[in-house]
């Protein structure tokens, strides 16, 4: 058997398409946009790369820019007064505190400030807790990517064993939980889950949440059965995902890419959530 490949690129381009769509007939019902503020403490490159590209995105989906840029020698206090700030301005649908923050900030504390109602990233405590039981709210951007692909390529959820690899709170615990709420039948695994072959084996839709390289072999996974790579390793080969990508296309029935696979889908999902977070904010969803 050879997988079909779901094109996280294509999927994402769809997705942005609809948002800019959505924003401007926010535009018109409220006469202004979503806005989303952007929050990076300090110069690490890698954190600024990924802001700018939000940023980027966002706006050419219409969606108003408030970034705030602080130096990496702010205190937990200018941090949080920024974040204040934010929360009280209602132009500002939307916060994303980049992480990780610089050393001697707690990243934690401050991810707590944010107003859950804009809390983009979904990483609250109060958004978490929304999620586990199903409430409405904003859930992380990169699980929302996961079950968007799966939705795109229409793989039956209603059922089905679901297997994720991987339980952090950015990831794992979220994909698992939205699988749950689609009724799925799931399994969570970690670093001590015994015979982990053997429970992968078993899932219809794998999900490989780990941030190791090409861990994921094909005698983990089920004859036709759609496995999502969320893991981004940089290695001497380059970039590679948490499965081997080749040997398991020949053995599953769908399959990520990565590069290409859910790595696009995390902007999108986070400029759909600014434009959600800006409709439940007017009453508008
Ligand atoms: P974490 O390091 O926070 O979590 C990794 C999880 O994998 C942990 O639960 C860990 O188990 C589990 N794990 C580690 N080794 C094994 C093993 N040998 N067997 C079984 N389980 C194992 O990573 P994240 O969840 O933040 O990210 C996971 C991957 O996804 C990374 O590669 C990351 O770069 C990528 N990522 C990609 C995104 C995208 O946009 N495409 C966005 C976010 C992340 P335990 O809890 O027991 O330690």
């Amino acid at each position: 058997m050879s997988a079909t490949i779901i094109d996280g690129k294509e999927v994402a381009v769809r997705v942005r398409a609809d948002v800019a769509r959505d924003v401007a007939s926010f535009r018109e019902r409220t006469g202004r946009a979503p806005g989303l503020a952007t929050i990076l403490v300090g110069d690490d490159p890698a954190s600024a790369v990924y802001v700018a590209n939000k940023r980027k995105a966002c706006a050419q989906a219409g969606i108003v820019d408030f970034h705030q840029h602080l130096p990496a020698g702010a205190t937990q206090d200018q941090v949080a007064a920024v974040i204040e700030d934010c929360n009280g301005n209602p132009e500002v649908s939307g916060i994303l505190l980049q992480l990780p923050v610089p050393e001697g900030l707690n990243g934690k504390e401050l991810t707590a400030l944010i107003e859950a109602n804009k809390d983009v990233d979904g990483l609250t405590q109060v958004s978490a807790g929304r999620l586990m039981q199903g409430a409405p709210g904003l859930r992380p951007c990169t699980p929302l990517g996961v079950i968007e692909l799966l939705d795109s390529y229409s793989v039956a959820l209603e059922g089905a064993e679901a297997v994720v690899v991987g339980r952090s709170d950015l990831v794992g615990k979220p994909v698992a939980f939205l699988l749950l709420h689609r009724n799925a039948t799931v399994t969570m695994c970690h670093s001590r889950t015994r015979d982990l072959p053997g429970v992968c084996s078993r899932a219809d839709v794998l999900i490989a949440a780990i941030g190791r390289a090409e861990m994921i072999g094909p005698d983990f996974v089920k004859p036709g059965a759609a496995v999502i790579d969320v893991g981004i390793n940089r290695t001497d080969d380059g970039l590679k995902g948490d499965v081997q990508f080749a040997a398991v296309a020949e053995k599953a029935g769908f399959i990520t890419p990565v590069p290409g696979g859910v790595g696009p889908m995390t902007i999108a999902m986070l400029m759909r959530n600014t434009v959600t977070a800006a409709q439940l904010a007017v009453g508008l969803e």
